[in-house]
């Protein structure tokens, strides 16, 4: 690298949070005083460019609590209140994009393109002159008198104020490796138990065989010690390992906490299992009359065609063959009363056992991270180590699918910044007032 590697301000990470950081406190900073961004892989924002599937739900406009998780949900609803999702389509839109809502407020750029979100970051960061310093690998912070020295492998940057926003675990490929937790860590803090969140919910690979690839719309709810704890609606994917989509997605924070910690919702629970209703808007009793009624009306068709055109075909199979209804060769006309009931029970509650959860790779968050009490929730400032900032996913945040975790990491990330820049200019502020007060007398 060329050029002096002494900074006022390095932003470690250049990920959502990092960069939003940066420009935050550049644009505060107004050249006054010098912003790096220092990543470890060869470009920033590489995270992005995969989130909402390519189109990155960037925020959402619906209410912000309730849906996120962490030891300290005070903190994070204090963070949220700063820098809101309204806040959040302003500051995108004065870096020239425009945003667009889509169902249950969840906001995407209009053109529908994360590359879009980064190339308006990287405008930003170019104009606002803040130094990118790319494939910079830090081994150890080091505290100084004034500030803080990053040893890395490729040189030894400085600066009096250090944000670090290195992200989670999830999807490592992307730069993400968790490495920002041990850096945290050495310094001082403190870090919750980490585990990968949504994503899918791995079950016996046995029962998913005939039915992997296939989709269907319904709702699932989570059941810890036989207790629906949580229930969502939408499109179900069966996969090779287990059960997948946005509404299984959320369900797997709180399997996640189960696997790790073995409670659910911080209640010790001894087991838990995932519950379908493939009928969501039936009623149980309208359902079995319905379902005598379909007996009743073509009792020699085939039992193997008894809920085709309900369910998709080869879902609907393996559903009577899990109430026990095999051979699906004999007439529908021989189904018991007792088997029609084991059907419609399944129908409103096909129970699944979850055996874990994807891999890091696979996850879209990490729950857990570094402790958030240690943190000002007013400028993201260590409690312990002046002139210390973190943001976004390395903390103990983590949001719903929906545009939540990307609202955390920009309300985060511009807190940081501004709370990083407001320090730097603290003395020349001081000091003009000084100039001023001395002018009166
Ligand atoms: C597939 C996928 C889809 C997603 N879709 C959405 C979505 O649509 N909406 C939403 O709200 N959320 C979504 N998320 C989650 C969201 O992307 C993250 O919560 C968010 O990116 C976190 O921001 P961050 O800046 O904290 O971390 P990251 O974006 O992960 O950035 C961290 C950066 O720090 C760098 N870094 C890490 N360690 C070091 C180190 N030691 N030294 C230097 N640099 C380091 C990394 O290379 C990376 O560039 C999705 C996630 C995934 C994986």
């Amino acid at each position: 690298m060329s050029g002096p590697m002494e900074f006022d301000l390095i932003v470690l990470g250049g990920g959502a949070a990092g960069m939003a950081a940066a420009i935050s406190a550049a644009r505060a900073l107004q050249g006054k005083r010098s912003v790096a961004l220092l990543e470890h892989g060869p470009r920033v924002g590489k995270k992005l460019l995969t989130t909402g599937n390519g189109r990155c739900n960037l925020t959402n406009l619906g209410p912000l609590s309730g849906h996120y998780h962490g030891n300290e949900p005070a903190f994070i609803q204090t963070v949220l209140a700063h820098f809101p999702s309204r806040k959040t389509i302003s500051f995108f839109e004065s870096l020239g994009l425009l945003c667009r809502e889509e169902g249950e407020g969840r906001v995407y750029p209009y053109c529908g393109q994360a590359s879009a979100v980064l190339d308006s970051f990287r405008t930003e960061l170019e104009h606002l002159g803040v130094r990118q310093l790319l494939e910079y690998h830090p081994q150890r912070i080091v505290r100084q008198k004034k500030g803080f020295q990053i040893h890395c492998t490729e040189g030894i940057p400085s600066c009096r104020r250090l944000i670090v926003a290195t992200g989670g675990k999830s999807l490592s490929s992307t730069g993400s490796d968790g490495s920002g937790y041990r850096l945290l860590q050495e310094l001082g803090h403190t870090a919750t138990k980490l585990f990968p969140s949504l994503t899918q919910i791995r079950t016996d690979p046995a029962l998913m065989r005939p039915i992997k690839g296939l989709r269907c719309e319904g709702a699932v709810s989570l059941l810890a010690d036989d207790k629906t704890v949580r229930r969502e609606k939408g499109e179900i994917q069966f996969t090779e390992a287990g059960l997948s989509g946005i509404c299984i997605f959320q369900l797997s924070r709180l399997s996640g906490e189960f696997f790790t910690l073995h409670t659910v919702n911080g209640k010790p629970t001894r087991q838990i299992a995932v519950s379908l209703d493939l009928m969501p808007d039936w009623e149980p009793s309208t359902l079995t009359s319905f379902l005598v009624s379909r007996r009743d009306c073509r009792p020699y068709a085939p039992l193997e065609q008894f809920l085709a055109g309900v369910l998709n075909k080869r879902v609907g199979q393996t559903l009577l063959k899990a109430a026990g209804c095999a051979p699906l060769h004999r007439p529908s006309g021989s189904l018991t009363d007792s088997e029609l009931s084991r059907i419609a029970a399944l129908l409103k509650g096909w129970r699944f056992q979850p055996s874990g959860l994807s891999t890091w790779n696979a996850a879209q968050v990490t729950a857990g991270g570094i402790s958030c009490r240690e943190f000002s929730p007013h400028t993201m400032e260590s409690r312990s180590i002046p002139g210390l900032y973190a943001a976004g996913e390395v903390l103990d945040v983590d949001g719903d699918c929906g545009g939540f975790n990307l609202q955390w990491a920009w309300s985060s990330g511009i807190l940081a910044g501004q709370g990083a820049a407001a320090s730097l200019l603290a003395p020349l502020n001081n000091q003009k007032g000084a100039e001023r007060f001395a002018s009166y007398r």
